[in-house]
């Protein structure tokens, strides 16, 4: 497993930036109380992504652990309000995919399992100052050709579930 940026990078400081906008916080007179309060949709079964906020003019809330609801709480929400099944919020190729996600993708989404697969190419002669192969499917093979086949097939649980760090939300 390489360092990971993507989180910070492309959720983390984009979010940031844009409540300091909405907030008219600038950076070189950051108030020292919170002033803005940050709602993460983080169900219940994943409390263990739940961190406090590292501005101290923000404080972080995660309202549907408060309202102990599950990911299945929340699916059975929207249905009764008559909205459609969302996708996971995960990106397109995030190595942190369970195999089962991988063969969702590659059976339900061509297009996004295409992109995954040209993007898996491209970096796999290395990126970022980084020397060697590197892939997004965590056997270290091209994704196109790597056993699909689910942790709980093989008798192992998913280990992985530990995705975004918990610093994005929704
Ligand atoms: S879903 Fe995966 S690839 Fe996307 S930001 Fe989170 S860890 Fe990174």
């Amino acid at each position: 497993m390489i360092r990971r940026q993507c989180t910070s990078t492309c959720k983390v400081v984009p979010v940031q930036r844009k409540v300091r906008e909405l907030a008219r916080i600038a950076g070189w007179c950051s108030p020292t109380i919170p002033v803005v309060e940050a709602w993460l949709g983080i169900s219940l079964e994943e409390a263990a992504r739940m961190k406090p906020s590292t501005e101290g003019w923000q404080v972080n809330r995660w309202p549907l652990v408060e309202r102990r609801m599950t990911r299945r709480d929340c699916l059975l929400w929207l249905a009764r309000h008559g909205y459609p099944e969302p996708p996971r919020s995960a990106c397109i190729g995030c190595p942190f995919h369970s195999d089962a996600q991988w063969r969702r993708l590659r059976n339900g989404d061509p297009d996004a399992w295409a992109d995954a697969v040209a993007v898996d190419r491209a970096i796999c002669t290395g990126f970022c100052g980084i020397r060697g192969e590197v892939y997004l499917h965590r056997s270290a093979v091209p994704l196109d050709e790597a056993d699909l086949m689910t942790e709980a097939d093989r008798g192992q649980l998913d280990l992985w579930s530990n995705e975004c760090e918990g610093l994005c939300g929704v």
